[in-house]
């Protein structure tokens, strides 16, 4: 049989993945391959938190492929296009198959990857299998991207036919017999080379997580699995608190392509709702909707990663970013309890509700006055889910700067937001030392209560690092002098 590679990038699964499927419909053997080149994706190169997950996805795909027969070849090296090169010379590969991203690194790498190889006589194809529908057959009447979510939702929503997908082959041709030309390349266990690539994190920082997390198919499957029966049918009414499992929590599996968004609508549809229920689905496909605008913005716009998208914020007056009051935000120690609950759950988490992000971010972006890509930074290192696509669009919906956004004099007062979404204080006990002892009365301005401060979490800072009125009275006096800006 002929081998055809199949690159496994961010599609970390084997049912309903199409390079897969397509490889096995040629009638070739499929040698599973993944290519760890960090380079190709600055200046967005995987941060720590995404690193830890991706080493533990990559440990499932490969038991999940010896399991039906097959296995994962990993490389490392400065360059995919080389990496593909000395592989198909040394297995005799006539063809190659990836499923599609779309950052704009990505796209021009696989641009060059494909053009190459065809010189070279090499089949190279790639697949539909990230999104629901894909970037180019959305447009306005005028034939221009949208920039608003609503009707870009609409119009996709009109055009969206989802495949049946494919399911995991119950068997896969071995490689090795294959292979025994090749040498003793092939001897080296994607174990041994994952934990070259990606070795566990030192001093293990990310003991905590795999409590919670379970990367890989299985994992997204469970995940999915208890949404279904727990939360999906009251997404509507319980998503925006953070005390509660009110979401899916799949934003890591769907980052990492272990399961597909279109896996997720046809479980979804084919279960059975009430009416009420049957809205709460609406709206969460509608999220994931979000998901496809986001990649859809980033398509078209491959700068806004880098830059604001309304050209109005190049002359706003952002704060010099003070390194205390950053290191503050970003270790949770702001003195405002939301804003530090928040970035702690991302600390010890990987994982910081939808929500609370908002919340984080709008203090950061407009409190403090910090340029919204510090904050992206920030996520970009530690969030398990960061995603270039929906990072930018988050940072840059809050912070008033992006294409469809929240306007900036829209400032998240975050202890408004906190007496509304987490009013007996669930969220911030849970991850606020000594919060559990204070009363609910002082959970939300506690610097107004300093001798239950002293007594109960004497570790916390006493005073707010900036004063909500004035740091809000601040935000909105740069904004009106660029206001009136195109
Ligand atoms: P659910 O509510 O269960 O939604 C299901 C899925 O829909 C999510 O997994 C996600 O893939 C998608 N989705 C939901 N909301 C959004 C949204 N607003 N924008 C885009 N997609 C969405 N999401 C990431 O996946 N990676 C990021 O790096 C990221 N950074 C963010 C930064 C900021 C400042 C903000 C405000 C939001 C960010 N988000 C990001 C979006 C959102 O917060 C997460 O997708 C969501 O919290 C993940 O939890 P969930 O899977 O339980 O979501």
């Amino acid at each position: 049989m002929a081998i055809a590679l199949v690159w496994f990038r961010r599609d970390l699964r084997l049912d309903d993945n199409p390079a897969l499927q397509a490889a096995l419909d040629a009638g070739d053997t499929p040698l599973p391959v993944y290519l760890h080149v960090p380079a190709e994706d600055a200046p967005w190169s995987a941060g720590a938190a995404s690193c830890a997950w991706l080493r533990r996805s990559l440990l499932a795909l490969d038991a999940d492929l010896r399991a039906i027969g097959s296995r994962l070849v990993l490389r490392e090296g400065p360059s995919s296009l080389k990496l593909l090169s000395e592989l198909i010379q040394l297995t005799g590969a006539h063809s190659l198959h990836w499923n599609r991203l779309y950052e704009p690194a990505a796209i021009a790498r696989d641009t060059a990857i494909n053009k190459s190889l065809r010189r070279q006589g090499i089949e190279a194809r790639s697949h539909d299998a990230a999104l629901l529908i894909e970037p180019w057959t959305v447009a306005t009447a005028q034939g221009t991207p949208y920039r608003v979510f609503t009707p870009f939702w609409r119009n996709a929503r009109s055009q969206l036919t989802l495949q049946p997908v494919s399911e995991t082959p119950a068997r896969l041709p071995p490689i090795d017999a294959q292979l025994e030309t090749a040498g003793s390349e092939w001897s080296m266990p994607a174990v041994a080379r994952i934990n070259q690539a990606l070795p566990a994190p030192e001093s293990a920082w990310d003991r905590n997580f795999w409590s919670q997390w379970s990367p890989g198919e299985r994992g997204a499957h469970e995940m999915l699995d208890a949404f279904i029966e727990g939360a999906a049918g009251h997404y509507s009414a319980q998503r925006n608190f953070p005390g509660r499992i009110g979401s899916s929590r799949l934003s890591p599996h769907l980052h990492f392509g272990e399961i597909s968004s279109r896996q997720i609508v046809q479980r979804l549809q084919s279960a059975t709702w009430t009416p009420t229920q049957e809205k709460s689905i609406d709206a969460y496909i509608r999220e994931l909707g979000w998901r496809e605008f986001a990649n859809y913005l980033l398509f078209h716009f491959p700068t806004s990663a880098q830059s604001d998208f309304n050209p109005r914020f190049r002359d706003f007056h952002w704060a010099d970013p003070d390194p205390h009051l950053l290191q503050a935000w970003q270790h949770g120690r702001t003195g405002v309890p939301l804003v530090d609950a928040g970035m702690r759950e991302l600390w010890q988490t990987g994982w910081m509700h939808n929500r609370v992000r908002m919340v984080v971010a709008s203090f950061l972006t407009k409190h403090l006055r910090v340029h919204w890509l510090h904050g992206a930074r920030w996520f970009w290192g530690t969030l398990v889910d960061a995603d270039l696509a929906n990072n930018t669009l988050g940072w840059q919906w809050t912070a008033g700067t992006g294409a469809d956004a929240a306007p900036y004099f829209r400032v998240f007062n975050p202890v408004l937001q906190a007496r509304r979404f987490d009013p007996k204080g669930v969220y911030v006990r849970r991850w606020l030392p000594g919060f559990s002892e204070l009363p609910d009365s002082a959970l939300f301005e506690p610097w107004r209560f300093p001798d239950l401060l002293q007594q109960h979490a004497p570790d916390y800072p006493r005073l707010p690092i900036v004063d909500l009125a004035t740091g809000r009275a601040q935000a909105l006096a740069a904004y009106a002098k660029v206001s009136g800006n195109q």
